[in-house]
């Protein structure tokens, strides 16, 4: 027998309820959005025709959708789709799905980014400036290119590693248009999503390279290169720091997400480690680094940070009350550079 639109929903629903264990309103949710997502309708015509037939083949194609949420596969994956910092982002199975607590960091980010987002020492004034975007638009999505000329000329830089959909990266960029973003990352899937996202919101302020953390943000591969090495006013990065026996990966969202950007080794802090140690020679003079942890790592993070010689070593909480973010500075104030 035909459903009508509403009777569709209250059916999953409640199927939802049951067997993933959801509160009804969020179930309801939930069934609302497979069904918007499979008729393409935005939410007020949803309500508006909730009388309105379903016609078969929507109904097959809602029922696959349904399908794979009843196995547990997250809605970002399913709807192909997530909100962050107030962008609408593709997000896929290649990329973490972006979380509101990770919006702290990019409240951090912003709050050490002044709106001019001019870099005190940058020669802003240089005539021959020319953002990258301007001067070719195939260019800014370069993987292994950096322009160091685009940073030695301009405003800020920030780098973002393990850039995943590109949430971080882009939100900062968005938000401080005169600030120049590389978002990096090992994974060439990711990295294509987080070029779409970039493409889709018309953010050209920033550049994509294909790197494991640092490596492949050095100019040059010659024995200058410690000194070639790229340079960034703030360095930001939300990296795995789930310990790789946490019962909490084989539950929930979590099953489904790559477990190479959740999990690091036995403590949770191997990727940490490694961005902290090799953090110095990629900042600027005064330049930040900015990492988000586990709600229970702020005092190893910022002791990490201590050791390898960072300075105004702070932690700041999510929205939960959860130690989340911790921050430090490079106390150098001459730069290191050759050039
Ligand atoms: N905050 C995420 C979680 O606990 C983990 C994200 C990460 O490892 N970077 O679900």
């Amino acid at each position: 027998m035909t459903k009508t639109v509403r009777q569709t929903w209250v059916a999953a629903q409640a199927e939802l309820t049951s067997n993933l264990d959801l509160d009804p309103s969020e179930a309801r949710l939930e069934a609302q959005l497979l069904l918007q997502s499979t008729l393409k309708v935005n939410r007020a015509w949803l309500l508006a025709h909730e009388s309105n037939a379903l016609q078969a083949n929507n109904h097959a194609d809602f029922q696959a959708l349904l399908m794979r949420r009843l196995t547990g596969e997250p809605m970002a994956y399913i709807l192909g789709h997530r909100e962050f910092y107030g962008l609408d982002l593709l997000v896929t199975s290649d990329t973490l799905i972006p979380r509101p607590d990770t919006e702290t960091l990019v409240e951090v980010a912003l709050s050490k980014i002044p709106q001019s987002g001019t870099s005190p020492s940058a020669a802003s004034q240089n005539p021959s400036f020319r953002r990258k975007s301007e001067s070719s638009g195939v260019e800014q999505y370069s993987q292994t290119t950096l322009d160091s000329d685009f940073r030695r000329n301009d405003g800020m830089s920030v780098l973002d590693l393990g850039t995943g959909t590109g949430a971080i990266a882009l939100a900062i960029a968005k938000n401080r248009p005169e600030v120049f973003v590389t978002a990096a990352d090992v994974s060439l899937g990711a990295l294509e999503v987080a070029k779409k996202n970039a493409a889709n919101l018309g953010i050209m302020n920033i550049e994509f390279v294909l790197s494991h953390w640092f490596e492949n943000l050095n100019n040059d591969n010659n024995v200058r290169a410690i000194f070639a090495s790229e340079k960034f006013d703030v360095i930001v990065s939300n990296p795995p720091y789930i310990e790789k026996n946490d019962i909490h990966l084989t539950q929930g969202d979590l099953r489904f997400e790559p477990i190479s950007a959740l999990a690091s080794g036995e403590d949770g802090l191997d990727d940490i480690r490694q961005i902290i140690n090799n953090c110095l020679i990629h900042l600027k003079p005064q330049g930040w680094l900015m990492l988000e942890h586990g709600y229970n790592q702020a005092t190893l993070v910022a002791d990490l940070m201590a050791e390898t010689g960072l300075t105004c070593v702070t932690t700041i909480k999510d929205l939960g009350g959860n130690d989340r973010v911790t921050i430090a500075k490079n106390p150098l104030i001459v730069s290191t550079h050759w050039d």
